[in-house]
């Protein structure tokens, strides 16, 4: 091949060129198939190739792809921005359209800092969040984001905002168990609080169920409600971060209606477009806007492509899709089949120490010593062997950082297209157990279940 001109994600490695995706595979210019295992980045989560969606592209585009914002609204955004009101019973009632989730978290905060500003609480400025986060790669999103990796060569330009401990009860931070502990790391975002003092603190921003920075850490019913009625009590405004979770990937419009609790902002993305466009989303409730509304009447935010037609129009058939073929409603039966498939996995591999998650959003965390819960040394490179193997086979898997630090652990994420059919979870699993195989790893003490 010639010299490549493309920055990738890694500079000297040999990547197969995409050609085509159909449904849940991608064919690479060999004609090798990829089962999507990971929906890319949980992104894809309709698949490949749907044609109602490549149908609305065309129309959209055929009309009109482009126009600037502060000189025409346009139908595709007002339908897109009226369907996200009602898939949140009218308490998002305002989208702010931006292109990636980065954006989305960073217009969030901003949003946030804007309504103490002009409810008169201007020293409101703070913003809280959780280590093992990810929000999003620039420098605002980065500073929430408690992800000692991604942030180590950056530091000196980010705001230190993780101050709490994840919910990971798989390696409690505070050595507790559920339900004894009695939620202690949701109790002490009040003790943060006092600390920092309410009256400086804006917002706390977290994912319902972590994604690239835990491998699918999902908490403990009572935790998010916990978290929110702090919240209420100290004047701080609760934002989720649904870029990975929202638009159907936990079997609900957002995973935090599993808990009945409602966030004051809402960060979407990945699977608003399902990958068909680069579309984000930031959902405001009534609230949050009130001040603002009766105020400056403008958000300080924006991008040349915010709610643009064609990606407002992609996102709205990929909405309707979801909607047509009653995907939401199947999603907690496929991921029961797809985890009892998975946990038979784990009592075949003893380093498979645990599989957790909602919905079709499913982590796996890999362990050297099952009891120990003992992570795997750092030169093994546990999680990109896994990952190069499995894709070498044809399965795309999704890493994820593990351990309380971010740093000493391996997880991957298995989060399929929503529309995935039995026989392709039973293939997914059959090309997962390959690779597992072709770890080679010593399995002794593989546990029967
Ligand atoms: N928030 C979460 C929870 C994410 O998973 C991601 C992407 N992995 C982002 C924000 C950032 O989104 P983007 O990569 O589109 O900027």
């Amino acid at each position: 091949m010639q010299q490549s001109h493309l920055i990738k994600p890694l500079l000297d490695a040999d990547y197969p060129l995409a050609d085509h995706g159909k449904g849940i595979f991608i064919y690479d210019s060999d004609g090798k198939d990829y089962l999507d295992a990971c929906s890319g980045a949980v992104t894809a989560n309709i698949g490949h190739g749907m044609k109602e969606i490549i149908d609305a592209i065309q129309k959209q585009a055929e009309k009109i792809a482009f126009v600037y914002r502060s000189q025409f609204t346009n139908e595709a955004a007002e339908k897109l921005s009226s369907l996200l009101a009602e898939k949140t019973d009218n308490h998002l009632n305002w989208t702010f359209f931006v292109n990636s989730g980065s954006e989305a978290t960073e217009t969030a905060i901003k949003i946030a800092l804007q309504h103490w500003l002009e409810k008169g609480k201007p020293k409101k400025t703070k913003v809280l969040s959780r280590w093992m986060s990810y929000h999003g790669i620039t420098l605002g999103a980065l500073s929430m984001s408690g992800h000692s990796v991604r942030r180590e060569k950056f530091t000196s330009l980010l705001e230190d905002w993780p101050v709490l401990e994840p919910p990971y009860c798989y390696r409690c931070p505070y050595g507790k168990e559920f339900p004894t502990c009695g939620l202690h790391c949701a109790a002490h975002l009040e003790t943060v609080i006092n600390r920092v003092g309410a009256d400086q603190v804006a917002c706390l921003i977290v994912e319902p169920v972590v994604g690239a920075a835990g491998g699918a850490i999902t908490p403990p019913d009572g935790y998010y409600e916990k978290l929110k009625s702090i919240c209420e009590k100290y004047e701080i405004l609760f934002i989720a971060d649904e870029v990975m979770t929202g638009c159907g990937r936990t079997g609900a419009m957002l995973a935090l209606d599993h808990w009945g609790v409602k966030p004051d902002i809402a960060a979407l993305g990945k699977g608003l477009g399902a990958g068909y466009a680069p579309i984000a989303a930031t959902m405001v409730s009534d609230k949050v806007m009130e001040p603002i509304q009766n105020g400056t009447k403008s958000i300080m935010s924006g991008h040349t492509f915010s709610a643009n037609p064609l990606s407002c129009a992609t996102a709205l058939a990929v909405l309707q899709l979801i909607d047509s073929e009653d995907l939401l409603s199947k999603v907690e039966e496929k991921a029961n089949y797809l985890q009892k498939k998975l946990k038979k996995l784990q009592s075949e591999f003893s380093f498979i120490g645990d599989i957790r998650g909602k919905g079709l959003l499913i982590g796996m965390e890999f362990v050297k010593g099952i009891e120990a819960k003992e992570p795997f040394p750092r030169e093994f490179i546990f999680t990109s062997k896994l990952i190069s193997i499995a894709q070498k086979n044809g399965l795309l898997l999704y890493p994820a950082a593990a351990g309380l630090d971010g740093r000493h652990g391996d997880a991957i994420i298995i989060a399929p297209p929503l529309n995935i059919t039995e026989d392709e979870m039973d293939e997914l699993c059959k090309r997962l157990r390959e690779a597992l195989l072709e770890l080679n790893i010593d399995n002794e003490g593989s546990r029967e279940r």
